[in-house]
């Protein structure tokens, strides 16, 4: 069984909790960086390769610069997501609006940026049309139906919402291309967290043989396919990463299979990654403040559901390393649990872990992508802070921690008592 390592010592990260209290997320600026330049090498023999990293994973500023240094754009789906990247300096065609159910500003707001619009369905071109009007490239969001099948956690493509049918898909490109656009890019998105290469080099298969039909029919040549995300990481000890060389290289063969004798290299290749990109650079720190020992036996953390939902959500696995005991025998099965007021509030259900004694701190793994992201405010839970650890080994605040203030701040006390008077 390989190991999960943790990026800092004990007394490293004991000295970073007197500054900064349990709990907390903190990012590991190398690896995120490492992991970037490791991907963009192993696509660099695309031209127009493009990483647009979906904002949604980890939005944080300090995170998107640092990724927009090691060049990639931003992935939007929301008016906030999309005025983040702008007030980050990531705007034009570094922005893919992927969203769907769009409201008219947010449009607006992508149109104003210059972003990437990757449309959902093809009523939503009378729909830009009306309210901001055509922009000169568009890219719609293919969804194959019954012709493929999904993962667990976005189902079926034919139970899924997104998305435009392949009829719809020929019947889009000219209606654009009537309306104005001159530039088009084609785009799915049908799994998420999957660490089978085959998934994703069958979807490139299905994405250029679909640029060749649309060449072919429609006499349109399209300029990027978007691969888009759901590069699954491996959470648990046992499982291994996607090799992205050997996935570029697969994925290169179709390329050359398909789409060279087409005449239509060179084709840009964008991802919308967000799990792979950040996912494994972030930990959530927590303390253990409580034992408890009645039909089971718990850990109580001051961490809750609210800075990380998704072994609640999904039942995912996420490791936990209980710092300064790596080598001590994991003897001790454990429920590792918050304190929200729902039973499903468990970071971990019977996992064996060395003995935790209060005070103890636990370092949660994996939490770089929808981590904090998902956070909430149920039971009036605050969001935690977030960290970087920067290459040169300091650590800086990079979102603070909510406080009561901001938690009360939508309400007027004021008004007691005066409402329907
Ligand atoms: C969530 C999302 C992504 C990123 O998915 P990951 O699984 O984090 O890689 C990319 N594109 C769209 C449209 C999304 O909704």
């Amino acid at each position: 069984m390989s190991r999960k390592s943790v990026p800092f010592t004990r007394e490293f990260i004991e000295e970073v909790t007197r500054r900064y209290p349990t709990p907390f997320h903190i990012y590991d600026e190398r690896g995120l960086r490492a992991n970037m330049r490791y991907f963009r090498a192993a696509f660099s023999w695309v031209e127009g390769f493009k990483e647009y990293f979906a904002v949604k994973a980890c939005p944080n500023p300090h995170i998107l610069h640092l990724l927009h240094q090691e060049g990639c754009g931003t992935d939007c789906s929301s008016l906030a997501e999309l005025v983040m990247s702008e007030r980050t300096g990531i705007t034009g065609e570094e922005i893919m609006f992927s969203s769907n159910e769009t409201p008219a500003e947010e449009y607006i707001k992508a149109r104003e940026l210059g972003a990437i619009i990757n449309v959902d369905d093809i009523s939503h071109i009378p729909y830009i049309e009306r309210h901001c009007g055509i922009p000169e490239v568009l890219s719609f969001r293919y969804n194959p139906g019954h012709l493929r099948r999904g993962n667990a956690i976005i189902g079926n493509p034919a139970d899924a919402k997104y998305g435009l049918t392949r009829a719809q898909l020929f019947e889009a490109y000219p209606l654009a291309r009537s309306k104005g656009a001159t530039r088009f890019g084609l785009h799915t998105f049908i799994i998420s967290n999957e660490l089978e290469r085959r998934y994703f080099v069958e979807t490139a298969r299905m994405l250029f043989e679909l640029a060749v039909e649309v060449k072919d029919r429609l006499g349109i040549r399209l300029e990027f396919i978007n691969l888009s995300g759901g590069i699954g990481i491996p959470y648990r000890p046992e499982q291994e990463a996607v090799d992205l060389e050997r996935l570029s290289e697969e994925i290169r063969a179709e390329y050359e299979r398909l789409l060279v004798p087409a005449g239509l290299h060179p084709m840009k290749i964008f991802f919308e990654s967000g799990r792979m990109v950040s996912g494994p650079y972030g930990y959530l720190v927590t303390r253990a403040i409580h034992r408890k020992e009645i039909y089971k036996r718990y850990v109580g953390t001051d961490a809750c559901m609210a800075h990380l939902m998704r072994p609640a959500l999904y039942g995912a696995y996420h490791h936990i390393t209980v710092m300064g005991k790596e080598d001590a025998p994991h003897d001790q099965v454990v429920d590792v649990v918050g304190s929200l007021c729902e039973n499903n509030d468990k970071f971990a259900v019977d996992r064996p872990l060395p003995e935790i004694e209060i005070g103890d701190l636990l370092v949660i793994h994996d939490t770089g992508a929808h981590g904090f992201a998902m956070g909430f405010n149920y039971n009036g839970k605050l969001r935690s802070a977030e960290l970087l650890l920067r290459e040169d080994g300091s650590v800086e605040l990079i979102r603070r921690a909510e406080t009561l203030d901001d938690y009360f701040a939508t309400l007027d006390f004021s008004k007691l008592g005066r409402l329907g008077a």
